[in-house]
């Protein structure tokens, strides 16, 4: 979800976004803001992981694939999951189940990773649930944990500029 909004949406909360310039420290500051630290894939990784400008442009693609999931695009994410080499794996001592090779590159390990938790949801009825903004001029994705899956804007700003929206259309009619 990160990597969508951070790599892909080129429109939030009514205002257009520039695509990074640069894509590595654009995504090293949206992990240092969410205070997530990437894992590292397995033992032999150095610590703390550094993304290559390269690592950076093929998360963008990856970004571009796991928005097409939240469209709904089941068929994309079939094939993501297999061009990420998905497969559940015991990693290291003790061993920790994760669902990349070993011995995949950082990029298709996280990718793999990211898109078994996606299909995880699809799977088990929640696809619903992966939800992309409804707000015009919005394309952020969200995870929607309501009761019944209810929600349909990134956030409040969104939710506040389409009630605006409604009330004007409303009094033109
Ligand atoms: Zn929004």
């Amino acid at each position: 979800m990160l990597l969508v909004n951070e790599l892909h949406v080129t429109q939030a909360r009514g205002r257009s976004l520039e695509p990074p310039a640069d894509r590595r420290a654009a995504l090293e500051a949206a992990f240092a803001h969410h205070d997530w630290t990437p894992v590292p894939r397995d033992e032999s990784d150095e610590s703390p992981v550094r993304l290559t400008v390269e690592d950076a442009d093929r998360l963008a693609g990856v970004a571009a694939e796991l928005h097409a999931v939240f469209g709904g695009d089941v068929a994309a994410l079939n094939r993501a999951l297999v061009r990420h080499g998905a497969v559940p794996s015991l990693h290291g001592d003790p061993p920790v189940l994760a669902f990349h090779r070993p011995g995949a590159d950082r990029v298709d390990a996280w990718a793999a990773d990211a898109c078994t938790a996606l299909a995880m949801v699809i799977g088990v009825g929640q696809g619903r649930r992966l939800r992309s903004c409804e707000a015009e001029g919005c394309d952020l994705v969200f995870f929607d944990v309501t009761r019944n899956a209810s929600r349909r804007f990134c956030g409040l700003s969104c939710q506040n500029r389409a009630k605006a929206t409604a009330y004007r259309a409303r009094r033109r009619t």
